[in-house]
């Protein structure tokens, strides 16, 4: 097709690096709501590759928050928090994190991106720099980029490579972690980080987007199951769009942090709330979490993934050290990924790869995720599926 414009000599041959690489990427629209059975072009998939991992995103009680909220308070917030957006809902959800979590204060972000770049924009500096896991979601890279705050990375979970950063830094800052992966779905050494920050003084931060919902008592995620408290992990970053289902972000921190990050978090400052409507559903969604049925969940899930990796342990590939709902299929190259991924849609499974640059270089892979809204059928099709796919390479 002719462009209606010209597009530029730079533009044109970017895209065609990417093509030629196998790296192109494009939406696909489901036809759907976000479940397990959805629908593209008419066919019908079961999908694997969401992180609605509590199967939240459609569940009814939900949705009818959202209605319900959506009714007494608005669509939208109208403003920035600071000037006139901040609702009730809004003001509700901040206190049942807190309460949730044993934090003194949370502030709401649009999204984990921005609460990322706001609150690491914030905290770090020039003078103040960032150490952070290799592995680290792109935002909290992209957070450290913004502070223009000297980064180092270290070795993925490896605190004696971390502690090396810390040794080497003039000044001491923030040293930042995702709690889960969301590429390996492994769990962060959080004790031992969080002991090493305490000993260099260091602020330790946590972005638990996988581990909150799914892991430790109540969902109370990936810092909870390893035994940590708020003065252990002073900045704890969530996001709703995983298994809350909804749409949105928090950190949790003391009075004093947050009064600071209100001030100077330019994304949180310079953006309009989240939509009433989404707090009040992401209120339902925490209600759920901490009840009996979100116990119910949780343990669907486990079990999902004990079945998941007893069948995969007899096929020739690798399965990743990940005990949560993340469970990556590593192919390496580009096209064998891209193979599989194509094999298994011929079967009638969705499992996106995943491709450089989200991932390391030669490390394409299946991102496999699972969710409490599978059925054990659900399971069965896809192991039987990767058996198939998978032996026959
Ligand atoms: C998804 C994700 C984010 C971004 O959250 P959004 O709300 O989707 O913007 C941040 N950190 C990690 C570790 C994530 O996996």
């Amino acid at each position: 097709m002719k462009p209606v414009f010209k597009t530029p000599e730079w533009m044109l041959a970017a895209l065609e690096a990417r093509r030629q690489q196998d790296l192109m990427r494009h939406t696909v629209t489901l036809q759907s709501p976000q479940v397990p059975h959805i629908h593209i072009k008419g066919q019908p998939f079961t999908a694997f590759c969401s992180n609605d991992y509590l199967g939240l995103a459609n569940h009814p009680l939900i949705v009818k928050a959202m209605q319900e909220s959506a009714a007494q308070h608005g669509v939208g917030g109208g403003s920035s928090h600071l000037v006139c957006g901040h609702l009730s809902p809004h003001q509700a959800l901040e206190e049942a994190l807190a309460d949730w979590l044993g934090y003194e204060r949370v502030l709401l972000f649009s999204t984990g991106y921005m609460a990322n770049l706001g609150v690491i924009s914030a905290l770090a500096g020039k003078q103040r720099p960032v150490v952070q896991d290799k592995l680290n979601h792109a935002s909290l890279i992209d957070g450290a980029m913004l502070a223009q705050a000297p980064l180092r990375r270290y070795l993925h979970a490896d605190v004696a490579s971390a502690e090396k950063r810390l040794m080497k830094s003039d000044s001491s800052g923030l040293l930042a972690t995702d709690g889960v992966f969301s590429m390996d779905g492994d769990i962060a050494p959080l004790a031992a980080l969080s002991a090493l920050a305490a000993r260099y003084d260091w602020t330790l931060m946590v972005d638990d987007a996988h581990g909150l919902g799914c892991l430790g008592a109540l969902g109370r995620g990936s810092t909870a199951l390893a035994g940590l408290e708020a003065q252990q992990v002073p900045v704890l970053v969530g996001t709703f769009g995983k298994a809350f289902g909804t749409a949105g972000a928090f950190v949790a921190t003391s009075h004093d942090y947050a009064d600071y990050l209100t001030q100077f978090a330019r994304p949180y400052v310079y953006t309009t709330s989240m939509s009433p409507a989404i707090a009040g559903a992401t209120l339902a969604s925490l209600a759920l979490i901490q009840s009996n049925e979100g116990q119910e969940r949780r343990e669907r899930l486990i079990q999902h993934i004990a079945y998941f990796r007893q069948r995969v342990s007899g096929l020739p590939v690798t399965l990743m050290a990940s005990e949560t709902a993340i469970q990556p299929i590593v192919l390496g190259d580009t096209h064998s990924a891209l193979r599989v991924s194509a094999a298994l849609k011929a079967l009638g499974i969705l499992c996106t790869a995943i491709r450089p640059p989200t991932v390391p270089a030669d490390s394409a892979r299946l991102r496999i995720t699972l969710s409490a809204a599978h059925s054990l059928s659900d399971l069965v099709l896809l192991c039987d599926a990767l058996e198939r796919v998978l032996t026959q390479r």
